[in-house]
């Protein structure tokens, strides 16, 4: 596998991002040392697809920088999330983010999460349906240890970033409108939408944390 030369390729992409974009690297099947030489780029927020994948590399380098949770997350593993994460960014039930809010109890936090929408309405996928966004909100606004922070969209995956945009703004239009219902512990700071191939449409499109595996690290061999 061709590895990157990951300092050059950070100074080429913070070049291009707006001021106030912030970029996520999405870590998974990266080793500790891959990370460690991101953070020593100058990356200082990560996400993770999995907890058990996170935990070790979280447990060594966490002070360094920041960690999201990128991926679904089961509700058997709220507890070890709350723990090890400083957000998560695929809250897309009520259960999930009930059990989450126990959590945080326990652990007397609170914690920053972002709603996770289906922009594609695809039923193979996690998020929830734009239409039902509203009411999610709603409910999880009543949990006293949880903090909406904003959305998160993956959209549907196709090879033409350009195709990816009606999602992007689906996201955004939503985003805007739950920011102007002044909910209690929700307001809309981040927009996370955009891949490796897509985040230059995204941020056209509002988005302020772009998540980049492959632009980062090189194609990945598993
Ligand atoms: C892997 C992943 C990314 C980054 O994908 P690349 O195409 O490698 O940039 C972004 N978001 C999520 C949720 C991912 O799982």
């Amino acid at each position: 596998m061709k590895s990157t030369p990951i300092t050059r390729v950070v100074q080429q992409i913070q070049a291009t991002l707006p001021p106030g974009v912030l970029l996520l690297a999405a870590a998974k099947t990266r080793s500790l040392a891959e990370v460690e030489e991101a953070i020593q780029a100058g990356i200082r927020l990560f996400g993770y697809n999995y907890v058990q994948e996170a935990s070790p590399i979280i447990q060594a380098l966490g002070a360094r920088a920041e960690w999201h949770m990128i991926g679904h997350l089961q509700r058997n593993k709220a507890k070890t999330a709350v723990e090890l994460f400083d957000m998560i960014e695929t809250v897309d039930s009520l259960a999930l983010a009930a059990q989450l809010d126990r959590h945080c109890a326990a652990a007397g936090k609170t914690l920053p999460i972002l709603i996770e929408i289906n922009s594609g309405r695809e039923d193979n996928k996690s998020g929830v349906f734009p239409e039902a966004a509203e009411e999610l909100v709603l409910h999880i606004s009543a949990l006293p240890h949880l903090r909406v922070q904003g959305l998160m969209t993956l959209g549907p995956l196709t090879g033409e970033p350009e195709q990816s945009r009606p999602y992007f703004r689906t996201t955004r239009r939503l985003y805007e409108h739950l920011g102007g219902l002044n909910l209690t512990n929700v307001s809309m700071q981040y927009l996370s939408m955009g891949m490796s191939g897509s985040y230059l449409v995204a941020i056209e499109e509002g988005a302020n944390i772009v998540r980049l595996g492959t632009r980062l690290f090189g194609e990945r061999s598993r």
